[in-house]
């Protein structure tokens, strides 16, 4: 089912996860430990990260090293796959614009289509690790509108190759993303809105939100988005802090605040078992808050983090 269908199917504030591939080398199991528990919460949706190449230096001779690339998290189409046919719950593999060109984001959906998979969530990326500004591929897009528009007309039956007279049109739904406090790039809000509003007019059915610690941003940027006329559901993502080093790192790695009364009760927790414990009731309160304000569906980060997640929710719905 579409995203958008689960939402208008439902009375009620949704729940979705979404669960990174775990590193190279490892098996379905890590991934069924991860989803298991959290299948008893009946989410409706999986969303799957995508992650792009990163590089490392390998020593090739002795004291000669060579920096070579390697993708560290394959395996979001597969996963994906496996998501549907074990648990039946809708998988949203994540499709990225950094390091792929257009051939290779096509053939990515044309997996994806085969494997029976309606959604998928556009983005562009961030910049590689080596790069201090976002470099598209030779022959891919700059900006996730790009890809959007590839994922369209792909519904529309039109491959990038133009003598694929009678090519099968596929179906998926596209969900792109949105930030509360502004993307670190943008100059400032209207124009971000700008660009978000332009990936809504070229298909995108929803918003999943950059993760945010402060609910009233949350209300704010949905009343801003439909006076900008973007009518589509805004699904908030929400991520708990599990950790002490967190109230640094989120703000420096997602651009976002965290709260004072919040920074407040993690600098004086001990360890990192009490900020995770603060942190898990900042999210369980910021849950209970955007139910009451309508919230379409809930959408939690885990970061493999299950055991807290499952609280979150059990204690929140
Ligand atoms: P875009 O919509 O392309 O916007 C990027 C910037 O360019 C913005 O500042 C925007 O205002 C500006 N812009 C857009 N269009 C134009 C234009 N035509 N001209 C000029 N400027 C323009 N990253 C991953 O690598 N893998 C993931 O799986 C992943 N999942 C994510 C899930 C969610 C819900 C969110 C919120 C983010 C996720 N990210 C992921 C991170 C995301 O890739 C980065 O935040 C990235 O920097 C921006 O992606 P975007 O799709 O919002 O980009």
């Amino acid at each position: 089912m579409k995203v958008s269908e689960h939402i208008k199917n439902s009375k009620n504030t949704l729940i979705s996860f979404e669960i990174l591939p775990p590193l190279k080398g490892k098996g379905m199991s890590a991934i069924y430990e991860v989803l298991d528990p959290l299948m008893e919460l009946k989410p409706s949706f999986i969303n799957v990260t995508y992650h792009r190449y990163d590089y490392m230096f390998r020593e090739i001779e002795k004291d000669i090293f060579k920096k070579i690339y390697v993708r560290k998290r394959p395996g979001t189409v597969g996963i994906c796959a496996a998501i549907q046919y074990k648990y039946k719950v809708d998988a949203v593999p994540h499709l990225i614009c950094g390091g792929f060109t257009k051939d290779e984001s096509e053939d990515a959906l044309i997996d994806l289509n085969y494997l029976g998979i309606e959604n998928v969530l556009v983005l562009r990326g961030d910049p590689a690790k080596d790069e201090k500004s976002f470099k598209p591929e030779k022959g891919g897009h700059p900006y996730a509108i790009g890809l959007v528009e590839q994922v369209m007309k792909m519904n529309r039956g039109e491959y990038l190759n133009p003598d694929l007279k009678s090519a099968l049109s596929t179906d998926f739904e596209v969900g792109v993303a949105g930030y509360p406090e502004k993307h670190n790039e943008a100059p400032n809000m209207a124009t971000d809105l700008r660009h978000l509003k332009a990936k809504v007019d070229a298909g995108a059915k929803s918003i999943t939100t950059q993760m945010f610690f402060d609910n009233d941003k949350y209300f704010k940027f949905v009343e801003n988005c439909r006076e900008a006329g973007i009518d589509v559901p805004i699904i908030p993502g929400l991520k708990p802090i599990t950790r002490r080093s967190q109230v640094k790192s989120i703000p420096r790695t997602f651009s976002v605040d965290i709260p004072d009364d919040l920074t407040d009760a993690i600098e004086n927790c001990k360890d990192d078992k009490a900020a995770m414990q603060v942190g898990k009731e900042w999210i369980i309160e910021q849950t209970k808050g955007l139910i009451k304000g309508g919230a379409p569906i809930i959408h939690y980060y885990t970061m493999g983090k299950v055991n807290n997640m499952i609280d979150i929710a059990k204690s929140s719905f």
